[in-house]
């Protein structure tokens, strides 16, 4: 699938949530055909709080995402490595940095409880909004998947691969995109 047409089949996923009409229902039957095998259309960099679930927020059964979780949604090296697997293995073209609206992880952040470790990497804005935050830490989140995996960057280069990053409302449900990168 291409990149545009995931991003596509998301979006038009999260308009269903948006408006409380969800057609993935996950059926017991359907359970046989992924235990052959799955075959994800995108990868999701999603935050660990309780509110963000891409699956219902996106509205896609079980076997169409692949996610990847940690508090703040930053590209650790291991979440690279996963989103690398994903890109040769599985063949997803459609990388989704993920941030949120209310991100404790944020509201820490901005407030210097942090002085290393992971969370000291969360990208603040010159806005101390928390929100402008989460939404400039999802976009900052492409370059550093670019700067640290060539083949992902070069992926991209090539157009086989594309970045987005937004930020989903917790309030309205809105999954709003704030940067991608472009297509050749
Ligand atoms: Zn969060």
């Amino acid at each position: 699938m291409t990149p545009e047409l995931a991003l596509q089949n998301l979006l038009e996923g999260n308009k269903r949530y948006v408006e409380g009409c969800l057609t993935s229902n996950n059926l017991p039957e359907n359970r046989s055909i992924l235990a052959k095998g799955q075959a994800p259309i995108a990868s999701i960099i999603r935050c660990s709080d309780s509110r963000v679930a891409p699956e219902i927020v996106f509205d896609q059964p079980l076997g169409r995402l692949f996610v990847c979780g940690v508090a703040g949604n930053i590209p650790t090296p291991e979440i690279i490595e996963s989103l690398e697997y994903a890109m040769n293995h599985l063949g997803v073209s459609l990388i989704v940095i993920m941030g949120h609206t209310s991100c404790g992880a944020i509201s820490a952040a901005l407030h210097n409880e942090f002085v290393d470790g992971l969370f000291a990497q969360i990208a603040l804005s010159p806005n101390p909004d928390p929100d402008e935050c989460a939404a400039h830490n999802a976009e900052q989140g492409i370059s550093t998947i670019l700067g640290s995996s060539i083949q992902i960057e070069e992926a991209v280069k090539n157009g086989f691969v594309q970045i987005v990053a937004g930020v989903q409302d917790i309030a309205s449900g809105e999954f709003d995109l704030v940067a991608q990168t472009q297509l050749n």
